[in-house]
C-alpha cells in the first residue's frame, strides 16, 4: 500500500510513511471489508460515512508538517484510522465525532490498541474544542462550505490547518497557516469528502 499508492504519488515525509506502515488499517473496517482495507479507495464504515483512501490520509497528514511535540485536533473521527496515524507522529490527538455509534466504536478501538495519546469527544466539531486550544495543527476530515472561523481562531501561531472546502459533493483541499500578520492559504488539489454537518458546516438535512 505505502510503496504503490503513497510513495509513488510523491509523499516523502518519513514519519508519515512509517505511521502508515505501522497502523493496521484492517482493524478500522468491518470484518466483511477487511480484505479490501489496503485498497486504493475509501470504504464505507456505516452511518453513511467513509474511511478515507490511504493516499488522502497520507497527503493530509504530510500537509500538517507535524513534529513530535505537536497537539493536533481532528474533526471527524469516523473509523479512528486517521487519528491513529496522527497519534504515531504527534504528542497528543484530540478528535471529535458527531455520530454516537462511530464515536463509541473508535473509542473502544483506541482503548484496545492502547493509543492513550488520543482524546475523544462526542459532538459538533465544526466549533472546535475551545478548552483544549490552541492547537499546533487541525485536520478536518469532512467537507465544509468554508474553513470554519472558530477553527482558525483555535490555531496556535505558526499552526497549520488542512480541510476540504467547497461544494457538498466535491471540494478543494486547502492548507491554512497562521502567520504573524494573518493567514496564508494554499490549494492542494481536488478531493471528495462527506459533509461536515454542524453549526459552522452544512445544515442537517
Ligand atoms: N477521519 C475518518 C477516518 O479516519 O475514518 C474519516 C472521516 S469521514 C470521511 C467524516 C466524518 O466526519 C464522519 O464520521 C462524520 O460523521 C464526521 N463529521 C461530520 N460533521 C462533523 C462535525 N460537525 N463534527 C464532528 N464530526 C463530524
Amino acid at each position: 500500500m505505502v510503496r504503490q499508492q503513497i510513495e509513488a504519488r510523491g509523499v516523502r515525509d518519513p514519519a508519515v510513511l512509517a505511521a502508515l506502515r505501522k497502523v493496521p488499517r484492517h482493524l478500522f473496517v468491518s470484518e466483511a471489508l477487511r480484505e479490501q482495507a489496503y485498497g486504493d479507495f475509501p470504504l464505507p464504515i456505516g452511518e453513511q460515512q467513509t474511511i478515507s483512501q490511504p493516499y488522502i490520509v497520507a497527503e493530509m497528514t504530510q500537509a500538517l508538517a507535524l513534529t513530535r511535540n505537536d497537539r493536533v485536533l481532528e474533526i471527524g473521527t469516523g473509523s479512528g484510522y486517521q487519528a491513529a496515524v496522527l497519534a504515531e507522529i504527534a504528542y497528543r490527538v484530540f478528535t471529535i465525532e458527531r455520530i454516537r455509534a462511530l464515536y463509541l466504536s473508535a473509542r473502544r478501538l483506541f482503548d484496545e490498541m492502547r493509543l492513550y495519546n488520543i482524546v475523544t469527544r462526542y459532538g459538533d466539531g465544526s466549533k472546535g474544542w475551545e478548552e483544549e486550544s490552541p492547537f499546533d495543527a487541525i485536520i478536518v476530515t469532512a467537507g465544509a462550505p468554508e474553513v470554519p472561523e472558530s477553527l482558525i481562531a483555535q490555531l496556535a501561531p505558526g499552526g497549520r490547518l488542512v480541510a476540504p472546502v467547497g461544494g457538498q459533493h466535491t471540494q478543494e483541499l486547502v492548507r491554512v497557516t497562521k502567520e504573524a500578520h494573518g493567514i496564508r492559504r494554499t490549494d492542494l488539489g481536488g478531493c471528495r469528502f462527506v459533509k461536515l454537518v454542524g453549526e459552522q458546516g452544512w445544515k442537517e438535512a
